[in-house]
This record gives C-alpha cells, sequence and structure tokens, in this order.
C-alpha cells in the first residue's frame, strides 16, 4: 500500500504519510539465525531483505537466504524470484501445481527449477528444507490443504495444491503461513490449534468489500479469500486458535482493519488477533527455552 493505480482512501492516506505504507506479504524464518528460509518471495523482496539486518549478505556475495517455499502461484506470492535471478544456487518448495502454473506462465522462472537450482516438491508429508548443496537449515515444511484456487493468469482453476498453508516445523515449535485461505478445512482447523504462531489470510474483511467501494468486481470468495467477518467468516473460528502469536496478513488495501479506529480492527482484537505489520520480529525459542526458532 498504496497500490499504483489505487485512489481509495487508504491508498491516499499512504500516499501523503509514508507510516502508513506497506510491503507485500511475506515471512523469513530460521533455526539458527545464520540461515533463512523466505516464505513467499513477493515483487518488492529487494525492499522486504534490505530492511531486515539478517538478510545482509555477507562479502563477497553471499545471501543468508538458503531456501525458498511458497504458497501458491500468484504473482504477489511468487515473481519475486525474477528478483533472486542472480542466486548463485537456490532451494525452491512448493507444492507440484504451483511449480507447474509457474513454470508454465513464465519461462524466465525456468532456470529456477535446473541445477544448480532445486526445485522440491511438498505436500502433506513433512519435508526437510536443504540449501543448495544440500545441507539441512533445521526446518521441515509441509503443504496445508486450504482449499485456494491456481492464480487469475492461469485460469483460476480450482486443483489440488493450487494454494496451501505452510507449515513450518523447527522439532520444537510449529508456524503456520496461510495468506490464501479459500475454505477453513479440517486439517487447517487442526493446524491452526497446535500452532505456536499463525499468519492467517486477511486480505479482505468482508466478500463483497471490493463492489462496495467500487474497486473491483469479483467477490472475496472469488478470489480465493475467505473473508475475516460475515457468513462463513474466518474470524469466528479462529477465537481461541493459532497459539501465542496470531496474526491476519495479507491485508488488502480495501480492508477496513487497516484503519486503527475501526470497528473491524477492533473486532479482530477482541478475538485475541493482531494484523502484520512490516518489520514484525519474535523468536518462539526465547519463550520455550528450547534450542531454536524464528528469530530476529
Ligand atoms: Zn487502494
Ligand atoms: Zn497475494
Amino acid at each position: 500500500m498504496p497500490q499504483w493505480n489505487c485512489g481509495c482512501a487508504h491508498c491516499t492516506a499512504a500516499r501523503s504519510k509514508p507510516q502508513l505504507r506497506r510491503l507485500q506479504a511475506s515471512i523469513a524464518v530460521s533455526a539458527d539465525g545464520e540461515r533463512w528460509l523466505i516464505a513467499n518471495v513477493t515483487p518488492d523482496i529487494r525492499h522486504q531483505i534490505t530492511a531486515f539486518d539478517k538478510l545482509v549478505p555477507a562479502p563477497p556475495r553471499r545471501s543468508p537466504i538458503a531456501a525458498v517455499v511458497l504458497s501458491d502461484a500468484n504473482i504477489d506470492h511468487a515473481f519475486g524470484l525474477l528478483e533472486l535471478r542472480q542466486a548463485e544456487r537456490l532451494s525452491i518448495y512448493s507444492t507440484e501445481t504451483v511449480r507447474d502454473v509457474l513454470l508454465a506462465g513464465c519461462s524466465a522462472l525456468r532456470p529456477f527449477a535446473k541445477p544448480p537450482n532445486a526445485w522440491h516438491i511438498i505436500g502433506d508429508s513433512p519435508v526437510h528444507v536443504n540449501d543448495a548443496s544440500g545441507l539441512p537449515v533445521g526446518l521441515r515444511v509441509r503443504g496445508i490443504d486450504v482449499g485456494g484456487i491456481t492464480p487469475q493468469f492461469d485460469g483460476g482453476r480450482d486443483v489440488t495444491g493450487a494454494a496451501v498453508g505452510i507449515l513450518v516445523n523447527d522439532g520444537a515449535h510449529r508456524l503456520l503461513y496461510a495468506p490464501c485461505v479459500g475454505a477453513m478445512t479440517d486439517p487447517l482447523r487442526r493446524e491452526l490449534a497446535l500452532a505456536d504462531a499463525a499468519f492467517l489470510d486477511g486480505t479482505f474483511y468482508t466478500e463483497h468489500e471490493l463492489q462496495a467501494q467500487a474497486l473491483g468486481t469479483r467477490t472475496s470468495r472469488q478470489m480465493g479469500h475467505l473473508p475475516i467477518s460475515g457468513d462463513g467468516g474466518t474470524l469466528p473460528v479462529v477465537v481461541g486458535l493459532g497459539g501465542k502469536h496470531r496474526y491476519y496478513t495479507h491485508i488488502n488495501n480495501s480492508n477496513p482493519v487497516l484503519d486503527p479506529a475501526s470497528d473491524a480492527l477492533h473486532a479482530l482484537r477482541d478475538a485475541g488477533w493482531m494484523i502484520a505489520e512490516d518489520g514484525l520480529a519474535f523468536s518462539l525459542s526465547k519463550e520455550a527455552g528450547s534450542a531454536s526458532g524464528a528469530r530476529r
């Protein structure tokens, strides 16, 4: 925010007040604070990397970013890979569907599926995250069914593995990253109940948000996102779930929760959830007193 072509109230305010500007949705996770897994690579990833001191490269040209995991094939979640094209070697993790949609949709991404890069497939079973030389980074990832659809450029198809929630596990803690949730599936509920930290799809507050503000024609569900509120919205379901760190993320600029004085944000807070802010950082290991976790 602001979106380049948008004159909505939030985007307009963000143009005049830099503190209201927001980067796209992405997180970095590490077991040792040295080597990092990036969950979703946004087109603005260069700014996100620059803003986080743990991701500063070592000389002559060595990035602490060891691997990337993708929840889906949306442009705003995956096409930051083009910015990472200079990577000497990169490990990428996604479902088979996400990989195939991306490689079919953008030939410039194909080098990421060839040596010395490696594109690994994730699904229901945990997969150890390795850097491109095959060294484990102390994390496992799993794809959690969230009933999503493929991106618009692929026709918005309802196919298996189109979008998943990403479960990151270091052996002691569980972090769930799910910025695209099309359905509150049983596996998603289960992982929300077990998570020590959760980031959940907060794209839209209401089903008809874009139409109500004359910003678009499609509904929240048609775009692959359950709304936060209303009939079948996620908020009533997630009260008491999500562990100690509960954040809605991937907030669209139309979403009323971006206004600190809104009833929407109050409702969210009353339910024990927050919205993820740029630069948010926390350590799970310090709380639990064990050896690993996401830390700054
Ligand atoms: Zn806007
Ligand atoms: Zn997105």
